[in-house]
């Protein structure tokens, strides 16, 4: 994921040690900031501070300068003749990962290969040795930095975003506040701290998040400044409570486990691009799904299907929503089934319980190619550098590029209660929230290494590419996503249109 922002500075973003301007078209790139209400504009010179655990101090700027599933896999048989290797694929000699292992042996008993959203899924989110499932994978320290982890600005505009939206919904007095994988819970947190001054909105709050990772789960307890209920009785379930905004806090492996019957706002940044992918190539007669097999040196390598697979049906709804001459350009397409029913999964509740979710990915409002080859979408990020995504697998991130067409269609079309706006850019959606509000209110009182941190932080989450303004290394260059990274709404009629689509 750039997946996430792909690295070039080992530094922590949170942290630098020269002061630099903002170029004047800096703020140029940057569509103008939409009017808000007074609330808002409020909440733009509110101030946080945070500490992330495990040695890692993330360095919040104040205004006042006081810092602190796929379908089941059938047995398939293979024609063998179709195979390709990537060329890049290691044979270091090295004891197979437990991960590994179990991936050989599902292969072995299949009899045959998996499908590449059978492996992906694996690989990020194997119970046992899954790539998410053990340990902190963000960060400057990790494999990827995502823009939670850049700049406390990003949560900061999405709890910008959720109020907004709040407000069109009534205020109403319960809220359940939902997170689909939350990382290390930075996006929350800086929510939370951001929105800690609008009482009426905070305690509203039921704050759930969705995480299959028992160790990110943790982590997120700590960085919420989550403390259990302290009950004598010890009789009930004890409640857990984020000190940063009072509310109560509850983890779920999945959406569905969130109780419905209020009304409801969900944020998922970075989420869709970790579900599993399938993949298809037009072959002489017709589309197969590229599919992973075991060579005979027992290295992993991908083969074609010699038939339709059950995940052709998933391709033939994907195609009957894309155009004739978009279709007639590929020879290669993936879809992602549960992109498509985790969508269902939120149209579904947003139709019945109100409220809206807010989606941002690295995608494309298209049909997704090859995700793979020749210019990688679905790529494997290990130490921020691209990696085979067969090599080592379990030691490597695994993403696919987000078909945010996919997703409008897919919500449109199980509730009529619910409209779909967007995308559109993330340095369009930052900039009509407010950011620039954000950046020179801090920017009012910091120090040169704080004042450096949020200006290429700002950039990151908004700029184009290599920033103008850097006179430091080359190689830590600070390189804008804002316009790589799109946002989706989906919200319920009776909220009208979400600022700011
Ligand atoms: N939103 C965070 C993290 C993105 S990484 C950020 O922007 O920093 C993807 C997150 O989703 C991780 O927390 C991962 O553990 C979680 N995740 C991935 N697949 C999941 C699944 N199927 N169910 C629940 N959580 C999942």
């Amino acid at each position: 994921m750039l997946r996430r922002l792909f690295l070039r500075a080992p530094t922590s973003y949170r942290q630098a040690s020269h002061a630099y301007y903002f170029a004047p078209q800096l703020s140029a790139r940057v569509p103008p900031p939409a009017a808000h209400s007074l609330s808002i504009t409020r909440f733009l010179c509110s101030s946080s501070s945070s500490q992330v655990p495990d040695g890692t101090s993330v360095e919040h700027v104040e205004d006042d300068v006081n810092l602190s599933a796929s379908p089941p896999a059938a047995t398939i048989s293979i024609d063998r003749s179709g195979l390709y290797n990537s060329p890049e694929h290691s044979h270091e000699p090295s004891p197979d990962s437990e991960l590994i292992k179990h991936l050989k042996s599902i292969i072995k008993f299949r009899g045959g290969p998996i499908s590449v959203a059978e492996y992906m899924e694996e690989v990020l989110t194997n119970p046992k040795a899954g790539f998410y499932i053990n340990r902190d994978v963000f960060g400057a320290e990790g494999d990827f930095i995502t823009s939670p982890e850049v700049s406390q600005m990003f949560g900061e505009m999405i709890g910008v975003w959720a109020m907004c939206l709040w407000e069109q919904m009534g205020q109403p007095n319960k809220v359940n506040l939902v997170e689909l994988g939350p990382g290390r819970g930075t996006l929350m947190a800086d929510l939370l701290r951001g929105a800690s001054k609008f009482k009426h909105f905070v305690q509203s709050l039921n704050i759930h998040m969705v995480e299959c990772s028992p160790t990110l789960q943790k982590l997120q307890y700590i960085n919420l400044k989550c403390e259990d209920e302290n009950n004598t009785d010890g009789t009930v379930d004890k409640k857990t409570f984020s000190l940063l905004a009072g509310a109560p806090v509850t983890w779920h492996a999945a959406l569905e486990q969130v109780p419905s019957g209020v009304p409801t706002i969900i944020i998922a940044h970075e989420f869709y691009d970790a579900l599993p992918v399938h993949q298809f190539q037009k072959a002489s007669h017709g589309w197969c799904e590229k599919m992973v097999d075991l060579a005979e040196d027992s290295t992993f390598r991908f083969v074609l299907s010699p038939q339709p697979t059950p995940a052709t049906l998933y391709l033939m709804k994907r195609c009957k929503w894309a155009a004739t001459e978009e279709l007639a350009k590929l020879d290669q397409i993936e879809v992602c089934p549960k992109s498509m029913e985790l969508t269902q999964t939120i149209a579904k509740r947003i139709s019945s319980d109100g409220g809206g979710a807010l989606i941002i990915d690295y995608g494309l409002n298209a049909v997704i190619s090859d995700s793979l080859q020749p210019n990688p979408t679905c790529q494997a990020i290990r130490k921020h550098k691209f990696v085979n995504i067969l090599d080592d697998p379990g030691s490597a991130d695994l993403s696919a590029y987000v078909d945010f067409a996919s997703i409008r269609r897919s919500a449109e079309e199980v509730s009529g209660d619910v409209s779909v706006h967007g995308p559109i850019t993330q340095s369009q959606l930052l900039g009509a929230l407010g950011i620039n509000f954000r950046v020179e209110a801090l920017l009012q009182n910091c120090t040169d290494e704080q004042a450096e941190s949020l200006r290429t932080g700002y950039w990151r989450l908004v700029g184009e590419g290599e920033a103008p303004f850097w006179e430091g290394p080359e190689e830590q260059v600070p390189i804008g996503m804002g316009t790589r990274y799109l946002a989706m709404a989906i919200v319920n009629n009776r909220q009208g249109v979400p600022v700011p689509f």
